[in-house]
């Protein structure tokens, strides 16, 4: 056969992984600083172990999933057998989830407001466990999105630090679908930089190039990895 014969084959998330990273370098390329190493975060959600497996097996660890009750199914068992895997929650969080939350995840991307906070903070004294967090922020000020106002941002992360003694590692962003996702970015990379946060979370399979221009530190990927979501879990 010709390799015009293996075009439409899809290929597997791991030759797919090395893809996205040819892809980073490239456009890191462009870049002239120094650039921190891109963590890329197979999103997970909705595929079921048989598509997490190979991934697993080729040494990938950073895995994000946006429902606490989805993740509970599938990841115990996974982080069982591979015990420094990564798992991000990257969807909003429900207080009664809290504790299913900590209990599981290592990151949790999505906080946005002071409840939340509380919660985790006594959840994390209760199971005497830190969980690295992230603080979504509504850089299109969205008002059917999560993620908190760019404009309380700061107060927000100084409210976490005195009032909960939470340190919060970085931030995270879903630019609005029907925008350039390029403001955005710099937007949260601007918050970032002026409250001292190394974490910059954005970026997904249509626009992560333009992230780590931008300064992403992780990007959150499915679609290219896995190809297109089955419609349940
Ligand atoms: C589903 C999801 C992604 C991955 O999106 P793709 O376009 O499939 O890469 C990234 N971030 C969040 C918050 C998601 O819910």
């Amino acid at each position: 056969m010709s390799d015009a014969d293996h075009c439409d084959i899809p290929a597997g998330p791991v030759a797919n992984l090395a893809k996205i990273r040819d892809a980073l370098d490239k456009a890191m390329a462009h870049n002239n600083g120094v650039s921190p190493p891109i963590t890329i975060t197979a999103v997970s959600k909705k595929h079921g172990p048989d598509r997490i497996l190979p991934l697993l097996e080729a040494g990938h660890r950073d895995f994000g999933e946006n429902r606490v009750q989805e993740a509970l199914g599938k990841w115990p068992a996974l982080k069982a057998r591979y015990g420094d895997v990564e798992l991000r929650l990257i969807g909003p969080l429900q207080s009664n989830k809290v504790r299913d939350a900590v209990g599981l995840f290592d990151v949790i991307e999505t906080v946005d407001r002071p409840k939340i906070a509380r919660l985790l903070a006594e959840e994390m004294r209760l199971q005497n466990r830190r969980v690295a967090l992230l603080v979504q922020v509504n850089t299109g000020e969205e008002p059917q999105k999560a993620g908190m106002a760019p404009g309380d941002v700061d107060a927000f992360i100084n409210l976490c630090k005195d009032q909960y003694g939470l340190t919060i590692d970085g931030l995270m962003c879903i630019p609005p679908a029907d925008q350039a996702p390029a403001p955005h970015f710099a937007l949260l990379a601007k918050i970032a930089a002026r409250n001292g946060l190394e974490t910059l979370s954005m970026g997904m399979s249509a626009d992560y190039e333009t992230a780590v221009q931008l300064g992403a530190t992780h990007i959150r990927v499915g679609t290219q990895l896995f190809g297109a979501r089955p419609d349940s879990p």
